[in-house]
């Protein structure tokens, strides 16, 4: 097969966190060795990294060194500068490319290219002046939410406007920045659908996950989402046709929103694994993260089916306030895994790691992982 990057080359990844950190054990369980650029030293990901580079990531000399280092370079998150990636396109293929995290890294270009598409996405206008403001508040309506166009995750860089007359103020709250504004909608439930995509254009996409958010930050995910065979179907088939028109190479995420009054709509892309695909690690034929590096290789991609349903729960820094989580406690329910992402350090709102259990039904998969989060936090000793 032409293009094929076997095992035995070596595979950077910028970013160092937990999505690196799991591409990183998937890549290095095929055989493959791994480099990782981060900013910190000693990051997730360079725990389990042959190598990482110290750096921020616009340092472009550092990123060249990286490029030729690799057979392949890929991010694990969005936020990567795209120029940054663009600058070394020349020496090594960057999958997904450049062009497609500068759509993914600002909402902006992202929903107008949804829109362009004949995506579904919730109404929206673009804000970059106090004019576009008002004009996009009188058309859009209340309430509303106000986004910035880049720089926004997990909550952050978002206000919602309840009346016309709190648009300015928020405006003002966000730094006046480039924006959209878009409606606020009523939700039935969230769920997302990760799509794999390799250099000769095969696909393979997983089922539905359905994701509770707490603070903004992702909870709880449970696979298979607890949604009509008939509205899976056509969320498979809408990551899927986002993820071809994008030309994704790796992983595709689509978020959506299942709204009250039936409509599908796309929220957000992620062109990398995405937390609520982590229940793949363990309940996957093909893991997430082992698929990325399938399609960024250009092997053919492994089946997507659930050996078992599963749920996962993240652990946030928060869950350390009484002292060190009890995780044998946990572990005393047989079908629940642990997975910590060796950080130092556990601050509020942190993502320190996360449980998944898998079982008979998603409910019970739910339940077995929520019961294992609550052992956690037990004072007694195991
Ligand atoms: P985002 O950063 O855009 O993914 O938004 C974070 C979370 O805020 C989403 O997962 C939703 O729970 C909520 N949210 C964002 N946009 C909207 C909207 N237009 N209507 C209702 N809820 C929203």
């Amino acid at each position: 097969m032409d293009d094929v990057i076997l095992p035995g080359n070596t595979i950077g990844v910028f970013g160092g966190g937990q999505l690196g950190r799991m591409i990183a054990i998937a890549a290095k369980r095929m055989g493959y060795r791994a480099v990782v650029l981060d900013p910190t030293p000693d990051c997730p990901a360079g725990q389990v990294a042959d190598d990482e580079i110290t750096a921020p990531y616009t340092d472009v000399t550092a990123a060249k060194e990286l490029a030729r280092r690799c057979a392949v370079v890929t991010a694990e998150f969005e936020n990567v500068p795209a120029d940054t990636l663009e600058a070394i396109e020349p020496i090594v293929p960057v999958r997904p490319s450049s062009r497609v995290l500068r759509i993914a890294q600002n909402r902006i270009a992202e929903k107008t290219f949804l829109a362009e598409h004949g995506f579904p996405v919730p109404k929206f206008r673009t804000v970059r002046s106090r004019e576009e403001l008002l004009c996009a508040v009188s058309e859009i309506g209340c309430p509303a939410v106000l986004k910035t166009a880049t720089g926004g995750y997990d909550g952050k860089g978002q206000v919602r406007i309840e009346h016309p007359d709190e648009a300015e103020r928020a405006w003002e709250r966000l730094g006046k920045v480039d924006c959209v504004l878009e409606e606020f909608v009523l939700l039935e439930r969230e769920v997302s659908v990760i799509v794999a995509r390799n250099l000769r254009g095969e696909e393979a996409v997983y089922p539905v996950a359905e994701n509770t958010h707490s603070r903004h930050i992702l909870d709880t995910s449970v696979m298979l989402a607890r949604i009509a065979p008939e509205l899976a179907r056509q969320a498979q088939e809408l990551a899927r046709a986002i993820a071809e028109a994008l030309s994704v190479v790796g992983l595709l995420c689509v978020e959506m929103f299942v709204a009250q009054d039936g409509r599908l709509l796309v929220n957000e892309l992620a062109p990398r694994p995405h937390n609520s695909g982590h229940q793949t690690f363990d309940a996957a034929v093909t893991s997430q993260f082992e698929q990325l590096v399938r399609a960024i290789c250009n092997l053919p991609l492994g089946s997507t089916e659930l050996y078992r349903p599963a749920a996962i729960a993240n652990l946030l820094g928060d869950l350390w306030e009484g002292g060190e989580p009890n995780w044998a406690k946990a572990l005393e329910l047989p079908e629940v895994k642990l997975h910590l992402y060796g950080k130092a350090e556990p601050r509020p709102g942190r993502k320190m790691g996360h449980l998944t259990a898998t079982a008979e039904t998603p409910d019970d998969a739910l339940r077995k992982v929520l019961e294992a989060r609550r052992r956690l936090k037990a004072k007694e000793a195991s």
